[in-house]
């Protein structure tokens, strides 16, 4: 197992960035002398050699795009290498851990699951060493469970955290980059916590991290700022499903990363509750170079914010957006505006609300296509008012299925999904897409199609992304 490539790390997809999730445990595995090999097929072939060298496979699945990425990918392991013990780790493999263990993993770990991804090797080098050296037999390690139990629960321990190992992924250059006044940057991905002290109904973390959030400690983050930096990154992104969960250390990892790499700029994901109750910090974070925020809005409904268990209102938003703007930075809300709650005037009004709030351009097209994913052991599951509209579970896609009570929405939903594909295709002007949106949507209402927006072709926009998928 200590053999280079030994053990192979393979990411999905983690948002266009370098992937952090297989970089991590990478480091964890090389602290104990294993030389795992990594791969990443958002950017990579999938490779038959290095999975055929491999004794232990490890998938990560941070999100469902990667989950179903993910079961492709081990399903073609498990063909090219029959006897390899195939792990499946991060937040939707937990929640979907009975069905990979029923199909196509010997292993599932959830949570912190770094140092137990090097228990598993460990115990799969013992096991083979008391079988005297012999391979495993196609199967086996299938029917032992190695002595996991089948579905293990998430591990909610803190961890001694290495510097992430990015020498093996490719390079930045493959990655989403940063946009900024439409030049385009490369951009890294750093983590300064893990988990998340809320409970929103419909986020995939509360299932697994129930309330609780790690943080990494300083000299690590920076650390791993500093790599890609040297790699070329010109801007970070801090991936912390909230990086205002622990607001001190935030500002401390924000205010050091500022004092060594005075030009580098960074962006991060902040709930509105948090913008609101640390807005007398948010004129520090944009001198020490914050870009821009995003925070996951959702809706302008206070009816559905409430059913999402999302701590704020339309109204809290609307001075979030000051609060972040006097501040002198942007905020780019992402939205949810397909929930059985949202009516066909709430998605007319939230469009409307981007049109007031001069935000146009500082929302990618897709978030108005988005619609409430619920996956297995989503907090929505418990939830009365989600009954009614719930469906069977589709196992093999990983959500439950669920319907809107008015037609229309659902028809809206498929017909903005399909516009958006196509004018992200096209490379199309937002203010077009939004213009072609509102069309739908005034026609779905059956009103009167309103006179298009224009704004000038050439006008700066707010800093970005270039990633816009984000689930
Ligand atoms: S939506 Fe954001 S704030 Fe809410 S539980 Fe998820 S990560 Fe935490």
């Amino acid at each position: 197992m200590k053999e280079p490539g030994g053990i192979l790390l393979v990411a999905c997809y983690e948002l266009g960035h370098q992937p952090l999730a297989v970089a991590w445990p990478a480091a964890f595995l090389e602290r104990r002398g294993y030389r795992p090999a990594l791969l990443d097929v958002s950017v990579e072939p999938f490779d038959s050699e290095k999975v055929r060298r491999a004794r232990l496979v490890a998938v990560s699945v941070p999100m469902h795009t990667a989950l179903r990425l993910g079961v492709a990918v081990a399903e073609r392991a498990r063909a090219v290498n029959p006897t390899c013990h195939i792990a499946f780790y991060g937040l939707y493999a937990t929640l979907n851990a009975e069905y990979l263990l029923s199909r196509v993993a010997d292993s599932v770990l959830g949570g912190e699951a770094d140092e137990a991804l090097v228990e598993l090797a460990r115990n799969l080098e013992r096991a083979r060493d008391d079988a005297g050296g012999r391979g495993q037999a196609p199967g086996e390690c299938r029917s032992e469970q190695r002595g996991l139990p089948p579905a293990p629960r998430p591990i909610l321990a803190k961890l001694d955290f290495p510097v992430p190992s990015r020498t093996q992924l490719p390079s930045l250059k493959k990655y989403a980059h940063v946009d900024k006044d439409g030049r385009l940057e490369l951009a890294g991905s750093v983590e300064a916590t893990r988990g998340c002290k809320h409970l929103c109904r419909h986020c995939p973390i509360p299932p697994v991290y129930g309330g609780r959030f790690f943080v990494v400690p300083r000299h690590v983050v920076l650390a791993d700022i500093r790599q890609q930096v040297e790699a070329g990154a010109s801007h970070i992104t801090f991936g912390d499903p909230d990086f205002l969960n622990g607001p001190g250390h935030a500002l401390a990892v924000a205010r050091a990363l500022h004092a060594e790499l005075p030009s580098v700029t960074f962006d991060f994901t902040a709930k509105v509750e948090h913008l609101l109750r640390h807005r007398g910090r948010l004129r520090e974070f944009a001198d020490l170079g914050c870009a821009f925020i995003v925070t996951a809005a959702e809706s302008v409904s206070d009816t559905v914010l409430a059913h999402l268990a999302k701590g704020h209102t339309r109204a809290d938003l609307i001075e979030a957006l000051r609060a972040v703007r006097a501040a002198g930075t942007a905020l780019r809300p992402t939205w949810v505006p397909f929930t059985p709650w949202a009516t066909l005037d709430d998605y007319r009004e939230l469009l409307d609300f981007v049109e007031a709030h001069e935000l146009i351009d500082a929302i990618d097209p897709v978030q108005y296509s988005i619609r409430l994913l619920v996956p297995p052991g989503s907090l929505l599951l418990e939830s009365g008012a989600m009954r009614p509209f719930l469906g069977p579970l589709v196992q093999d896609a990983f959500y439950y299925r669920w319907i809107h009570p008015d037609p229309r929405m659902e028809r809206l939903a498929g017909d903005v999904a399909a516009l958006v594909a196509q004018a992200a295709e096209a490379r199309e002007d937002t203010v077009t897409t939004f213009n072609r949106i509102r069309h739908l949507a005034d026609a779905a209402a059956g009103a009167r199609p309103r006179a298009d927006l224009t704004l000038p072709p050439g006008r700066t926009r707010p800093p970005r992304l270039t990633e816009p998928w984000f689930c």
